[in-house]
């Protein structure tokens, strides 16, 4: 029921920002796909999304930590009826020692990146007539958790932007809504495991059972594919009256 809308996901050469892409061109859509990299690779995954979903899909290179380069990304696109916001960093440190840099980084990259899009996105999906925002926030955009403040900080606010984006667009057929997710294991997830066992002084199991799925009352890690399942629901005319909201995709993690 997408076919004709272009996605542009930022942050979709892996983890779920891809598993995203690939829901969405289930349903039809064409694609933009994006990280700060620009390799063959890249490339040959843009070809075989396409190849396996019969949807036109491109791939193109923008850091998302630089607003110029987040803007020319959906400049470049051309259309973008559908907006995934999903680029994201982490860094688990405790404040006095957080690098000045690395919170910058990912107040850029996890939040300002978010506007930036959305900002040259807005009037393109008027022009359409339709628009659908998705911001992947995170339960860390809800709740808190000691040593990662940068990004604690930044999905909460990328969930304040979600309600503002809502409100700027009631009156029209464009919503705007946050997913977020609980702990899904994508790379971003396995990088903090070496981390959070030398803070924890556990092993890497542990850290996976006591530390992190503690939070996440199913025991079990949510999947890519299920947040690309919710981006299209999101996308489908049962959502039409979603907008300004978050959906947890958490095992339950919240309602703790
Ligand atoms: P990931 O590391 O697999 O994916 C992150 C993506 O962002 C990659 O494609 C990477 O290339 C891209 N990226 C990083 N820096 C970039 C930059 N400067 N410019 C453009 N692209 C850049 O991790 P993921 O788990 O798939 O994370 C995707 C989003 O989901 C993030 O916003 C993350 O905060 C959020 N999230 C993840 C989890 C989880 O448990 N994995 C939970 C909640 C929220």
């Amino acid at each position: 029921f997408l076919g004709g809308k272009t996605a542009v996901v930022t942050g979709s050469n892996s983890g779920i920002g891809l598993g995203i892409a690939h829901e969405l061109a289930r349903a039809g859509a064409d694609l933009v796909l994006n990280s700060f990299t620009d390799t063959p690779q890249d490339h040959a995954l843009a070809e075989s999304l396409a190849a396996e979903h019969g949807v036109k899909v491109r791939y193109i290179q923008a850091d998302m930590s630089k607003g110029k380069e987040c803007r020319a990304l959906i400049e470049a696109a051309g259309a973008c009826d559908i907006l995934v916001n999903n680029a994201g960093i982490q860094h688990v440190a405790p404040i006095p020692d957080f690098p000045a840099e690395r919170w910058d980084a990912i107040i850029a990259i996890n939040l300002s990146s978010a506007f930036h899009t959305t900002a040259v996105a807005l009037p393109m999906m008027r022009r359409a007539g339709w628009g659908r925002v998705i911001n992947i926030a995170s339960a860390h955009g809800l709740t808190a958790s000691e040593y990662k403040s940068a990004y604690v900080a930044a999905k909460h606010g990328i969930v304040g932007l979600t309600k503002v984006t809502a409100l700027e667009t009631a009156k029209e057929p464009i919503t705007c809504n946050a997913i977020c997710p609980g702990y899904v294991l994508t790379p971003i997830v396995e990088k903090q495991i070496p981390d959070q066992m030398k803070t924890h002084n556990m092993s890497r199991e542990d850290v996976i059972a006591k530390v992190m799925l503690q939070r996440q009352p199913s025991g079990q890690f949510a999947t890519v594919e299920q947040m690309g399942g919710t981006a299209v629901f999101l996308c489908s005319p049962a959502a039409a009256q979603i907008t300004g909201t978050t959906i947890s995709v958490d095992g339950g993690w919240t309602a703790l």
